[in-house]
């Protein structure tokens, strides 16, 4: 038998980000404490997302509500599959909390907007020392982003690297438009050319062409992108572990299958993603320049934790922050 607290929390987001749902505004989760019977406290995020397929707030409120002020491991364990945000937080909550250093580094893409901006920022991020950047496209015109795109690369020094995120707004034949022009351009992916349900042409899409293709929001939990490997997929997979499921089954999936795999943030507070940085960080998840931003989302230090530069390393890490977030709920 553990105890068992929830708050939720609602936090303004610095700048509000521009999303295929309308602009996002403010960042709503919950924070779980757990103690067990010899006194040890944790603590976990959930940070849903509901327009990308995750539960709601609403129902992960409902789930904490029900487990009540003493709750039993058995009901912890059997969280269903599709609360993964929530099986994300509890599975912190009940891992070490030490936070025991982190030896690995690696490096952050810088995240470039939409439209002709881009150009700009990439200077700018350029001078800051970032060498993975990643570019959305899929909003305005493709022959406008193309022109854009050779814009961009004309600024790109010979050794850094450039993704490109449509968020699934292509159909078949701008994706294989945009594709065929990448074929001999330094692009290290194209993150989810088109929707989700568009299944058979993503397959045929990363068959077709040699660029390497990433799902994102095909793959919001584990499940998912376990059952798009059972597929045959031949490109990566985008996690955002905050909506996964359990840091350690993703940690698992990917030493046991060796999965090819970008981590990148679900705009979690500083509690998730210490987590996911210290795992990203410890082990051997990926290579792969890591999706998440500077981390000055909230504008508030204690919610945004260290600031994050072109290197991810142990100082990025907040050692135990859930008590303080806690703390400031009151
Ligand atoms: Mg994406």
């Amino acid at each position: 038998m553990q105890q068992f607290a929830y708050k939720s929390y609602r936090r303004p987001l610095h700048t509000s980000l521009r999303t295929a749902h309308g602009r996002w505004r403010e960042r709503e989760g919950i924070i779980v404490r757990l103690e067990d019977e010899s006194g040890r406290v944790g603590f976990g995020e959930i940070a849903p997302i509901p327009w990308f397929g995750t539960e709601t707030l609403v129902e992960a409120e409902e789930l904490c509500r029900k487990f009540g002020d003493k709750v039993e491991a058995a009901m912890l364990d059997n969280v269903p599959e599709r609360f993964g945000c929530v099986r994300f937080a509890l599975a912190q909550a009940r891992g070490p909390q030490d936070g025991s250093a982190a030896p690995n580094r690696l490096p952050v893409a810088a995240l470039l907007p939409a439209g002709h901006e881009a150009v700009s920022i990439l200077k700018g991020k350029l001078e800051a020392g970032f060498l993975a950047f990643k570019w959305k496209v899929g909003v305005g015109a493709v022959d406008d982003e193309l022109v854009l795109f050779d814009d961009l690369l004309a600024e790109l020094p010979a050794h850094a690297k450039l993704r490109l995120d449509a968020n699934g707004a292509w159909n078949h034949r701008q994706a294989a438009r945009w594709l065929e022009r990448c074929a001999d351009r330094p692009v290290e992916f194209i993150e989810q050319p088109v929707a989700p349900a568009e299944e058979d042409t993503l397959l045929g899409l990363a068959e077709d062409f040699p660029v390497l293709l990433a799902l994102d929001e095909s793959v919001v939990r584990l499940a998912e992108a376990r059952r798009w490997q059972g597929l045959g997929w031949p490109g990566l997979f985008v996690i955002k572990p905050a909506l996964a499921g359990p840091l350690a089954e993703l940690t698992e999936w990917i030493s046991s299958t060796k999965a090819d795999v970008v981590i990148s943030s679900a705009i979690e507070t500083v509690l998730g993603r210490s987590a996911i940085l210290h795992a990203a960080l410890s082990g051997t998840l990926t290579q792969r320049a890591l999706g998440f931003g500077p981390g000055a989302v909230f504008g508030d230090r204690r919610w945004d934790g260290p600031v994050i530069g072109p290197v991810a390393d142990a100082s990025c890490i907040a050692v135990n922050p859930g008590e303080e977030l806690w703390i400031a709920l009151n």
